[in-house]
């Protein structure tokens, strides 16, 4: 019999897959959204959710994501694989973060542009604002990242929710998959507009204090404003109206 909370976490994390297959944030069969489920749902151990290797985002159901340990190794009986290579990165952070429950990486091609470009993110537009002091840069060490890789990750981290991995792509982790994509959606919108406007000339710029009124006034990462679960509960709403037989009934 399935623990309540990892029924509503398999729900929850297979919309979330499908929610980035709608907004085109997919990569092939590549890339991951992870959570760590709650001990009392798993027995005590720490155990995580992960796409099934090889599947597309928009075949992810509740059922079909794969249990697994920290390091990777399929807890549970499965009829697919996973990519533990491809987990090191999210096992570090949700190693090294204590609040990490949930950690999204993607390779938008804006993302990755701005990932690539020796100037990284520009603080000057709407999104970008909102997330001064909320973004961490961490340097390309390779594809794949090695266990020593692990703590550097995470000091380059810090306490930031938004992170651009240089010369890869983007990544959020956060509370929860509603908070965590409040970040990563910021922090794609500011990149799309970022690359957009690159062809236009100079930005306008926004002054350092402007950039702190405007974190401080995004109150939508805040738990004690919702942290994005209006957000994340509309887009469940559109991914439910074209198909939810991906969901496991209450
Ligand atoms: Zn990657």
């Amino acid at each position: 019999m399935m623990h309540r909370e990892e029924r509503r976490q398999r729900n929850a994390l297979a919309a979330c897959y499908r929610i980035f297959h709608q907004l085109g944030w997919t990569e092939l069969i590549y890339n991951h959204i992870t959570v760590r489920l709650p001990p009392e749902a798993c027995g005590g151990e720490v155990h995580f959710l992960i796409n099934p290797f090889g599947l597309r985002y928009d075949e992810v159901t509740a059922v079909n994501l794969v249990k697994i340990d920290l390091k990777g190794r399929i807890v549970e009986a499965t009829d697919w694989p996973v990519n533990p290579a491809g987990f090191t990165l999210h096992s570090a952070i949700h190693r090294g973060i204590p609040d990490a429950h949930c950690v999204m990486h993607t390779h938008t091609t804006t993302g990755s542009a701005v990932a690539c470009s020796a100037a990284g993110l520009s603080r000057d537009n709407f999104y970008a604002a909102m997330l001064h002091g909320r973004l961490a840069y961490h340097d390309f060490e390779g594809i794949t990242v090695h266990a020593d890789e692990g703590p550097r990750v995470v000091r380059s981290i810090g306490r930031a929710q938004a992170v651009i991995l240089r010369n890869h792509g983007l990544l959020a982790w956060g509370v929860d998959i509603a908070q965590a994509l409040a970040y990563l959606w910021t922090l794609q919108r500011a990149c799309d507009i970022q690359v957009a406007g690159a062809a236009l000339g100079p930005t306008v710029p926004v002054s350092e204090d402007i950039q702190r009124q405007a974190s401080a006034d995004a109150l939508q990462f805040a738990p004690e404003h919702g942290g994005g679960r209006d957000v994340f509960e509309a887009l469940v709403r559109a991914v439910d109206a074209r198909d939810a037989s991906y969901r496991i009934p209450d």
